[in-house]
């Protein structure tokens, strides 16, 4: 069902100057934190609980939960994460661009509420304009006095860094991210010890939160936590924004009430994906970033809620959804995600380093038609190297996530188009039509 929920994150975007200092105080900009900083901070906090806001970033763990175990800290910093770099995940690169202004303001609520005096935006270095809009939104909060020694006049300070990333997917990675955010290779970190909210940036309790997630923090603010609790279901509160793309009629970012929507209104309302082009059947879709299990026709008419994603075998994850038609190639398709792991595993762990070769391996002579059948037997054994028992939520033998993320798209494969990969070993070569995009 499409409803008519308000645009929370996205209500500026399409103006043509939404990302200047004056539009933004035209249409109520940091209203939300001046009224943040006439309440307590444990206030503020509370407010956000309430709203049971999920971050936004790829795992889901509620925002205010996260907050409330730095509550008893002494010192800490505020992290927001704006390293985006997933295949076909842009969501929070067209809120950099758009609205740097509500990050910035996200950014000091939340730091207030978790009584943090210095803050950093940490944003993917490939995102030119987005980070010199950052920056300027930054440098007119500072003149605005937005941000400062006095905060709004109200005697509390905050400073704000923003922080351009080198180029690797893995410093999205929280505890990566704060390796690199101290100057180091971007590694993520063993946890235990290394949880951000114990012992974070410069070892020192440090809460993470996702650029989307921040930017809903204005909206809750002045609306209040109910107001955002009366959108959406259950656990899965407000609006999301979702990237959509792959055979679709309308690729593109959008902002949809959460659980009331589904996967089928996503990709087929006119208003949204506007359905296959061609009239082409549906294969099977990705519902939540390349490292989620696929979905098949079945599956479409799921509400866009994190529990029941989850409940039934996948993840909403990054808020990526890839839409894949009778004409894709799934063994391309999962070959081409194995390659961008491949690609930027950071080498730590053995499993991840060597795993994601031998499965991109695999996977690319599978494609190429020059594959045995017993290669689908190898590149499941090598995913349950990584990921023991294949089952879902993942088990883990890896330093992270990323490790058995990966034989999430092999496993979709293997299980839902076992016949397609038979068809590539038997005819010697790939039976679909070729792509309209360089491969290689
Ligand atoms: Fe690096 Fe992969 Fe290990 Fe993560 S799982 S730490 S990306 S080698």
């Amino acid at each position: 069902m499409i409803t008519q929920a308000p645009r929370i994150v996205t209500s500026r975007v399409g103006l043509p100057d939404s990302f200047t200092l004056e539009r933004y105080l035209a249409t109520g900009g940091y209203e939300g934190l001046r009224k943040a900083l006439s309440m307590a901070p444990a206030d503020v906090a509370a407010e956000v609980n309430k709203a049971s806001l999920l971050g936004r970033g790829g795992a889901g763990f509620p925002a205010g939960r996260k907050w409330s175990m730095l509550r008893k800290a002494t010192t800490t910093y505020l992290v927001v994460n704006g390293d985006e770099s997933e295949p076909a995940t842009f969501k929070d690169h067209m809120l950099i661009e758009r609205d740097p202004h509500q990050i910035i303001e996200g950014t000091a609520i939340a730091a207030y509420a978790t009584g943090v005096e210095l803050a950093f935006i940490y944003c993917r270095g490939e995102f030119a304009l987005g980070l010199e809009r950052l920056q300027q939104a930054c440098n007119e909060a500072y003149e605005h006095g937005a941000l400062g020694a006095e905060v709004l006049g109200s005697g509390y300070a905050l400073d704000i860094v923003i922080h351009p990333g080198a180029g690797a997917y893995i410093c999205g990675e929280e505890t990566a991210l704060l390796e690199s955010l101290e100057g180091k290779r971007g590694f993520p970190r063993i946890k235990p010890p290394f949880f951000p909210a114990a012992v974070g940036l410069y070892g020192e309790p440090t809460v993470v939160n996702n650029v989307e997630t921040v930017s809903n923090l204005p909206w809750i603010i002045a609306h209040g936590g109910d107001g955002f609790t009366a959108l959406g279901e259950g656990s899965s509160t407000g609006t999301r924004l979702f990237a959509l793309s792959g055979r679709v009629e309308h690729p593109g970012w959008f902002e949809i009430e959460m659980s009331k929507t589904t996967f089928r209104d996503l990709i087929y309302d006119p208003s949204l994906g506007g359905g296959i082009p061609g009239g082409k059947n549906l294969r099977a879709f990705i519902p939540g970033g390349v490292s989620a299990p696929w979905f098949g026709p079945d599956q479409l008419d799921l509400g866009l809620n994190q529990d029941a994603v989850g409940q039934a075998g996948s993840m909403l994850g990054s808020g990526s959804v890839v839409v894949m038609d009778s004409d894709t190639c799934p063994v391309r398709a999962a070959w081409r995600i194995a390659r961008f792991f491949y690609r930027e595993s950071c080498g730590q762990c053995t499993p991840c380093r060597e795993g994601s070769g031998w499965i991109e391996k695999i996977m690319h002579r599978l494609e190429q038609g020059l594959g045995r059948e017993e290669d689908i037997d190898l590149v499941l054994d090598a995913c349950d190297n990584l990921s023991p028992g294949l089952a879902w939520p993942p088990k883990q033998t890896t330093i992270c996530v990323f490790g058995p993320s990966i034989p999430s798209a092999i496993v979709s494969v293997a299980k839902m188009f076992r016949d397609e990969l038979l068809v590539h070993v038997k005819e010697g070569s790939c039976p679909f039509p070729p792509d309209t995009v360089r491969r290689g």
